[in-house]
């Protein structure tokens, strides 16, 4: 039958060659079945072994677990070089992205604790208080550098004037991730340390927990 035979469909003035012939060809079969290959590609692995590691790790990192996770004593001199690394004390490094304030609390031996660690969750303000110039870090217990203020006043992280105050628990020091303590333990150490900002960071954990709850 040819085309000039068909019923012209409602709206067509006229049926043209074109109009009848199939625009292109393609399998209709793939219309309907999914590639045998779907769910089975991933997308390739473009990061590198100390990316990887530093994700995995927070974004604060110990010289084991970067050899663990590939990268060499010269790879690491390389990086470190190029400032894709950044060497926080002897056997800690980060991405060059770390904040000010974690970078500094590392230096000095942890993460953040007490109200900087509160500051971090979220759970104080700087509206609550004047904490700019001070910073509060988690320290283990055993451990053997103490630095003294000259240490930590050349980094360029430190603010002049700036008080650290130091707070001494290992159990503190794995009770979060590696840029704070949890938020808990950041609560019982501010309790102690500035009982009127634990307070109000109490007072705000609650009123978040009540507009969670429904
Ligand atoms: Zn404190």
């Amino acid at each position: 039958m040819h085309f000039q035979d068909e019923p012209t469909p409602p709206g067509v003035r006229e049926i043209t060659a074109a109009w009848f012939e199939p625009v292109t060809e393609f399998d209709e079969d793939e219309l309907l079945d999914e590639p045998p290959t779907r769910g089975l590609h991933r997308e390739p692995e473009t990061r590198r072994p100390h990316e990887r590691a530093l994700k995995r790790f927070g974004g604060v990192i110990a010289t084991h677990e970067l050899a663990a996770a590939g990268v060499d004593a010269m790879s690491l001199r390389y990086l470190v070089a190029r400032r894709e690394l950044v060497r926080l004390r002897k056997g800690w490094f980060s991405g060059p992205s770390l904040t000010s304030d974690v970078a500094l609390a590392w230096r000095i031996g942890g993460p953040l604790a007490c109200v900087s660690a509160l500051m971090h969750h979220g759970l104080v303000t700087a509206a609550d208080g004047p904490l700019g110039h001070e910073l509060h870090v988690a320290l283990r217990t055993n451990t053997s550098r103490m630095p003294g203020r000259l240490t930590v006043a050349e980094y360029p992280e430190s603010a002049q004037g700036q008080l650290i105050v130091r707070h001494w628990s290992t159990a503190a020091y794995f009770s979060g991730d590696r840029l704070a303590v949890s938020p808990d333990v950041a609560l019982e150490q501010a309790r102690h340390c500035r009982p009127l900002l634990a307070r109000r960071a109490r007072a705000r954990e609650r009123a978040n927990g009540d507009a969670a709850d429904p």
